[in-house]
């Protein structure tokens, strides 16, 4: 579901003509639907009603400001990756005890902020994180939850690049080991571990995996719990997928009739992680054709956007779909539609049968919100674009279009 829709043949945001935003604040630009994240959030706590878990919503995912004020006054936890990401979270306003975090390499530094703060869990991914977290916490004198990121060995047949949840995988502790730590962790004195995480991948478009990993980590805290070691919370990731092309993910309430049964039974307190799911359709990116450049074998829409402000397609060869923000029929021809930054592997889309495009128009890059902006970067020295939000008629600038300023700030003079 999402708010983005052609009326007399135009592309609207909610009841905005997505060309008159492009015109205002020119191109490349990111367009987001409030409605549509917001009720994305909603369908998802709506649908986990008989759990009533914890929702914290992935920042990583898309980590602008405007969107997690909104997401914590919905009343959305957060998940986060790094000290950067802590700021921000206690930038939007979110209490420390909705806060979860994870990664693989969290620095010295980040774990004292994180206790100071007093955030709900870190989600411990190695024995020798685990240890530091202890040591830091005991310097801190501050008794700090955690949760141990247990990696379930299931293959949630999604991009390789996106699977985070198999043996081969950085991520998560290994059954047997986290047995070891459980009962090691007794003995632990500055950390209590109270919980049990999983995040297997992204974009997954049915239960099963889900379903598999939660079956295997619930059977896994019962037999820990008859051994004497208890844990209260299960946090079961994120990784919900949606339609970029012609998938058919499972909607919140098919997700939750299938994995509901299990958290039920198992008595813990939920939490979850979802990015794309809430924020991946709530946004286009908008760009403008620059040039049609016809060669002896192919035929190149060149757009002023480029990898550097949305890189999923480069990344992990991610279909995107495009439109006119203009709609029409007639004709269509295949085409690659390029950026103007210097790789090959600058592109949005291959052999794609689009409608004939003119130099000047304006197309929409679709469901752009996961991973768009919050991947952009500065390569080619290009600024990254603005962010604006659309709610009902009304148009805010989230992000300003960086300046030339802004490229060098940090540089010698
Ligand atoms: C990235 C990430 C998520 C969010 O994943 P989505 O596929 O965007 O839902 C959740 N939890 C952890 C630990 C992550 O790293």
């Amino acid at each position: 579901m999402h708010e983005f829709r052609f009326k007399n043949n135009r592309l609207y945001c909610e009841n905005v003509a997505v060309e008159a935003v492009a015109r205002r604040f020119g191109t490349p630009l990111y367009v987001y639907s409030y409605r549509t994240f917001v009720v994305h959030f909603r369908k998802l706590k709506a649908a986990f009603r008989a759990v009533r878990p914890l929702i914290c919503y992935s920042v990583k995912a898309n980590s602008n400001l405007a969107i997690l004020r909104v997401l914590v006054r919905e009343g959305a936890g957060l998940d986060i990756v790094s000290g950067g990401e802590l700021y921000r979270a206690l930038k939007a306003g979110c209490p420390p005890q909705r806060i979860v975090y994870a990664s693989v390499g969290k620095t010295d530094a980040e774990i004292e902020e994180a206790i100071r703060r007093g955030i709900l869990f870190f989600n411990v991914e190695s024995l020798p994180e685990l240890e530091n977290i202890n040591r830091i916490a005991g310097r801190l004198r501050k008794k700090t939850d955690v949760a141990l990121r247990i990696n379930p060995d299931v293959e949630p047949k999604t991009h390789r690049y996106i699977t985070t949840g198999k043996l081969t995988n950085k991520f998560g502790i290994d059954f047997r080991t986290a047995k070891k730590i459980l009962m090691l962790g007794q003995a632990l004195t500055h950390v209590r571990i109270r919980g049990i995480h999983i995040h297997i991948g992204s974009q997954i478009t049915i239960g099963e995996p889900f379903v598999e990993a939660i079956k295997k980590v619930v059977a896994f805290i019962a037999a820990m719990k008859a051994r004497g070691i208890a844990v209260e919370y299960l946090n079961i990731g994120g990784g919900l997928g949606i339609i970029y092309k012609n998938e058919k993910p499972q909607t919140a309430v098919e997700f939750a009739r299938k994995v509901l049964p299990v958290l039920r039974k198992s008595g813990l307190k939920i939490i979850m992680e979802p990015g794309r799911f809430i924020i991946g359709s709530a946004a286009v990116l908008v760009t403008k054709v620059l040039y049609i450049k016809k060669t002896p074998l192919k035929k190149f829409v060149i757009v002023d956007a480029g990898m550097n402000d949305l890189i999923r397609p480069s990344l992990y060869d991610a279909h995107h779909r495009i439109v006119p923000l203009a709609a029409r029929s007639g004709q269509s021809e295949k085409a690659d539609v390029v950026g103007p930054i210097c790789e090959s592997g600058d592109f949005f889309a291959k052999a794609r049968r689009l409608p004939k495009v003119r130099e000047g128009e304006y197309l929409a890059v679709m469901s752009a919100g996961a991973y768009g902006f919050s991947m952009a970067s500065n390569y080619n020295s290009r600024r990254r674009p603005a962010e604006i939000l659309v709610r009902g008629s009304s148009v805010t600038v989230i992000r300003r279009r960086e300046s030339f300023e802004d490229l060098i700030r940090n540089e010698g003079r």
